[in-house]
């Protein structure tokens, strides 16, 4: 649906849960005496042992500064740096690997396009648009640029489903929108918007899109050939890679127009104190030393997530979102918040009238990881009129076990709160 390369997404996993569940070392710890639950993936997944070793490895083996030396250890780091970026390209499936800028995550890269953009194409009076669903790292940034250049914001309506309104997404397209930036998938809701639609109508009028893919990168397959996108960014400690390290991808064409975002080591290519000159992509994007480990780790989180297959995970993951909101909705407290015909691995709910950290908390005691509170989506938050929510989030090494615990734990929590 996302992916138009079938080669991407045919694999299988061949391996039985438990022998996934062994991949990840914490996902044997107990919390409070009770092995642990873990549904808090969208805020930050667990990490397999290959991703850690890999690590380890580049400190314990060839620790170096990369791009500069001559000698084995950093071309050894260098080489290995520079395959991360590619099988980063082949994941996404961008044209260059020079689109591929390494950052320290989904916000950063968010806001290296707002500033970079901004400077290069927004002038006053002129919109950028963004969604009711955004995190604030989608907000912030823009706001940010808007005040900077004199710009403002608008910002597509959701429903009560938590859908965004595609009718008033048409209306609000106009000549002032510089750039539509919205999310792909919500971290709060779990909605998948109609990203592919969003960006027809918008280049329709020569208008670039940003998708915000943090929680998607994990769930679906994203071609971004396929989808024309123009920016994407997301994080690799979402994709069971370390933190610390994020991508922005952006078509060349525009990367090459935008100025650079930071200035520093090896984004230069000459420097005088008259003038100096900027490297070439996606060096001009990549000032300082990176965080080499974790750029390595995510090549090999991005190597797991393929050996385990985006198509056993996509519908492991659905099976999952079926089989709990199915348990969940037996609960006659329980009320759903949000509820997209189209949804990944996200679930929000809120039971009664309790505070939502209360149950959050009565479930902790119980070896269950949710998150509680606003989600960093405060204005989603006010056009439901709540505090926040309790929200259970899945990846492929969950189980129905382990939502048979959630559910269990939510009435215990219904009862006890009253
Ligand atoms: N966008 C969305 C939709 C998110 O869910 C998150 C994190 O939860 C972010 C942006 C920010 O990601 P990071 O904190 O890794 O930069």
């Amino acid at each position: 649906m996302f992916n138009d390369n079938d080669t991407l997404t045919t694999k299988k996993a061949h391996r039985g849960i438990d022998q996934i569940r062994a991949d990840f070392p914490i996902l044997q710890t107990t919390v409070y005496g009770h092995p642990l639950v873990y549904l808090d993936n969208a805020a930050t997944t667990q990490k397999p042992n290959v991703v850690l070793k890999a690590m380890d490895d580049y400190y314990k083996i060839y620790n170096s500064n990369i791009h500069r030396g001559v000698h084995y250890l950093s071309q050894k780091a260098t080489d290995a740096f520079e395959v991360a970026r590619r099988r980063v390209q082949e994941y996404i499936n961008a044209k260059h690997e020079h689109e591929i800028i390494f950052t320290k995550g989904t916000t950063e890269a968010i806001n290296l396009v707002a500033s970079s953009f901004g400077k290069r194409y927004v002038k006053p009076g002129d919109t950028i648009m963004i969604s009711e669903l955004e995190h604030h790292s989608n907000i912030i940034p823009w706001q940010l640029m808007c005040e900077d250049r004199g710009a403002s914001l608008k910002v597509i309506p959701i429903n009560e489903k938590g859908e965004l309104k595609m009718e008033a997404f048409d209306a609000l397209l106009d000549e002032t929108v510089k750039l539509v930036a919205v999310s792909f998938v919500s971290n709060t809701l779990g909605t998948v918007n109609p990203v592919k639609e969003i960006i027809e109508k918008a280049h329709a009028r020569n208008i670039p899109v940003m998708l915000d893919a943090a929680q998607a990168i994990q769930h679906v397959g994203i071609d971004v050939q396929f989808l024309d996108v123009d920016f994407l960014a997301f994080s690799g400690h979402k994709m069971y890679g370390p933190t610390g390290v994020g991508v922005l991808y952006g078509k060349e064409s525009l990367l090459n127009e935008m100025p650079p975002y930071q200035g520093g080591g090896e984004m230069i290519k000459t420097v005088s104190f008259e003038k100096s000159t900027y490297n070439v992509l996606p060096f001009k994007f990549e000032a300082g030393t990176p965080n080499v480990a974790e750029v390595i780790g995510l090549e090999v989180a991005i190597n797991y997530i393929n050996s385990i297959g985006l198509d056993f995970i996509r519908e492991r993951e659905q099976q999952l979102i079926t089989y709990a909101l199915g348990q969940l909705q037996e609960i006659d407290e329980l009320r759903f918040i949000g509820e997209a015909a189209e949804r990944a691995a996200s679930i929000s709910f809120l039971v009664g009238d309790t505070h939502p950290f209360d149950v959050g908390e009565l479930l902790d005691k119980q070896g269950i990881a949710v998150r509680t509170g606003h989600h960093c989506t405060e204005p989603l938050m006010n056009i439901f009129k709540i505090p926040g929510t309790v929200r259970a989030s899945f990846a492929f090494y969950n189980t129905e076990e382990e939502i048979d615990k959630l559910v269990k734990g939510v009435k215990k929590a219904a009862v006890l709160l009253g």
